[in-house]
């Protein structure tokens, strides 16, 4: 029985050894990644619901790996928020992102994802103002998103930048709104410029009585508050039309486009004009 606990035990410490290591691995990746330039930017567009036009693009980065291909930001952000390596991964998405639009035709906004752990590093403020400096893009162009996370620990430190930014005249939205367990309360602490219903609730739009009791009250919600309703995750012509039926403001989804390179966006936006 000893035996076969020490051989138990040396089994989790392998296992437990090996998952460091893999994360290591990861991490000495993402720094080689971001020294060798292999992460891009991919962009979809948001519409509003009235007009159909292309209101603004959100940002979403791709790890163009050497070996494993186009890498999705689920497998690699996460490792990047333990390590820290989020900080200066945000930083170049956020010079990236503003570079790029600052030359886009029609100027629409661009959104760009935040995490927490970028905002309770501090240096989050430096890295709009320059990235705003650098690429001249007018600050109201730029709208950052972050989850209610930030208001779960540290909210002086968070509030703080969120506010920070916003008297730069940057706008800052709720992301995944719904999902969390403070929802409410994010909205209460924070005078956020946009909110974004996460796509779980627009996913069962068309089967749920419940979805859409929700979704409508998050769009009564936006509309007593002043603030502008996105839906997320649009796939399908009958939930925009209950969207539209619900006066939700904008939609962005694989229903008008997937994310995609910034030069598709480009033409995206030369094309709009040119109707
Ligand atoms: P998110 O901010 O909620 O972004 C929306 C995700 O939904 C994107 O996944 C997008 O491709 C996907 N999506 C858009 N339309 C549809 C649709 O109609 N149906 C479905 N099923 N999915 C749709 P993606 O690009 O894989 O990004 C996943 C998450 O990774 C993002 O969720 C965001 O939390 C994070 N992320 C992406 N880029 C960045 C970044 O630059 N910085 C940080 N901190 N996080 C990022
Ligand atoms: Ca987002
Ligand atoms: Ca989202
Ligand atoms: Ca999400």
């Amino acid at each position: 029985a000893k035996a076969a606990g020490r051989d138990c035990y040396r089994a989790f410490e392998e296992a437990m050894r090996a998952v460091v290591e893999a994360r290591r691995t990861v991490e000495n990746e993402i720094r080689t990644a971001l020294a060798e330039g292999q992460f891009e930017l991919h962009y979809q567009p948001q519409v509003s619901v009235l007009t159909g036009r292309i209101t603004g693009f959100e940002a979403l980065v791709r790890w163009n790996h050497p070996v494993r291909g186009m890498v999705p930001p689920g497998s690699f952000i996460p490792v990047a928020e333990e390590t820290g390596l989020i900080v200066p991964l945000g930083t170049w998405v956020l010079r990236e992102a503003c570079r790029q639009a600052a030359g886009w035709p029609g100027a629409p906004r661009v959104s760009v994802n935040v995490s927490v752990v970028q905002l309770r590093s501090g240096g989050v403020v430096k890295a709009v103002a320059e990235a705003l400096g650098e690429s001249g893009l007018e600050p109201g162009r730029l709208e950052l998103e972050v989850t209610e996370t930030v208001m779960l620990d540290d909210t002086t430190a968070t509030l703080g930048a969120l506010r920070a930014v916003r008297s730069l005249g940057v706008l800052v939205a709720m992301d995944d709104f719904g999902t969390g367990y403070s929802s409410l309360n994010s909205l209460h602490n924070f005078a956020f410029d946009r909110i974004k219903i996460d796509r779980s609730f627009v996913a069962d739009l068309a089967s749920g009585e419940k979805a859409l009791a929700i979704v409508r009250a998050v769009i009564g919600l936006g509309r007593s508050l002043g603030v502008p309703v996105t839906a997320e995750g649009v796939e399908t012509p009958a939930q925009l039309e209950r969207l539209r039926a619900e006066r939700c403001d904008d939609v962005q989804g694989y229903l008008y486009s997937r994310p995609v390179p910034a030069a598709a966006a480009r033409r995206m936006l030369e094309e709009a004009g040119g109707r």
